[in-house]
């Protein structure tokens, strides 16, 4: 069984409305992409930075910017209007872990996708405005990418997540940003251990093949990590138009193969069992 479970309906891009998004023609335009890629089982995440209601969790200017939606509409529209698994991509902040656990308990999802976009206060992965200083401090790379998978491995302990997302996100610019010196698995260590102790799924994601990086998340290295200490693995493209979903699988496939991955994670009500890949 395929699985697409981190899905966006929409563009990050401005004038991207719920209204226009949030349709079931558009939930029907990803479902009928997913079946002609034969995945059957698929999910939306929005971003929780999307929703008003994140910013009783924390209150970045990049949030504000962006949270114009009402959560309850999202879920409804979902539940009512879609057969899509309910996901949510919940932004870990260090420190808010209380007010992300109100904002996600008192609501019904089939899973819970933690990711680490920003590291303190910059995003790893936003560029071309003021939210790209996390490169432009003058810090050296192997001291953004130790904090990087530090907040990782901080989000996976918390409890509140069910498949870490996007695991080495820190490598999406690829050459165009400099690199650790070190070896990455010194840095990918501690996450992979906080993961397995919380028991949380690793996600390998096919959008890192859309990106600068034009690699897999997570690197073959951080993978076969993975596998050795046994972490559950999702699959998916973190699409964000219909075009995305399923994106690149074949080549995630050929890599899970390769790694000895045969199981998925299969989601619903927050309960995780695994399903053959096929
Ligand atoms: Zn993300
Ligand atoms: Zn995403």
């Amino acid at each position: 069984m395929l699985t697409d479970y981190h899905v966006h309906l929409r563009p990050d891009d401005e004038g991207t409305a719920a209204a226009d998004y949030f349709t079931a023609g558009n939930a029907e335009r990803f479902r009928e992409a997913a079946e002609e890629r034969g995945i059957a089982e698929l999910g939306v995440s929005e971003h929780i930075h999307r929703f008003q209601q994140s910013l009783e969790i924390w209150q970045h200017p990049w949030w504000r910017k962006w949270a114009t939606d009402d959560i309850e509409a999202y879920c409804g529209f979902v539940r009512e209007e879609t057969d899509l698994r309910l996901g949510i991509e919940a932004d870990y902040v260090s420190g808010r872990e209380d007010r992300i656990a109100r904002f996600l308990e008192a609501r019904e999802w089939d899973y819970v996708i933690g990711s680490v976009h920003f590291v303190r206060d910059a995003a790893v992965d936003l560029e071309g405005d003021q939210w790209d200083h996390v490169w432009g401090r003058g810090e050296r790379a192997d001291t953004i990418w130790e904090r990087y998978f530090l907040m990782l491995a901080e989000a996976a302990r918390s409890g509140l997540y069910d498949i870490m997302a996007h695991p080495d996100l820190v490598k999406v610019w690829g050459s165009a940003r400099p690199g650790p010196e070190r070896d990455p698995r010194h840095y990918y260590e501690p996450a992979v251990e906080a993961m397995l102790e919380s028991g949380v799924a690793m996600e390998v994601s096919t959008a890192g093949l859309r990106k600068p990086v034009g690699e897999i998340y997570p690197a073959r290295a951080l993978l076969d990590m993975a596998v050795d200490a046994g972490l559950p693995i999702a699959l998916s493209s973190d699409a964000h138009l219909p075009e995305h979903i399923g994106l690149g699988y074949d080549r995630a496939l050929e890599l899970l193969a390769d790694a000895g991955v045969t199981e998925l994670c299969v989601f619903e009500g927050r309960e995780r069992r695994m399903e053959p890949i096929g």
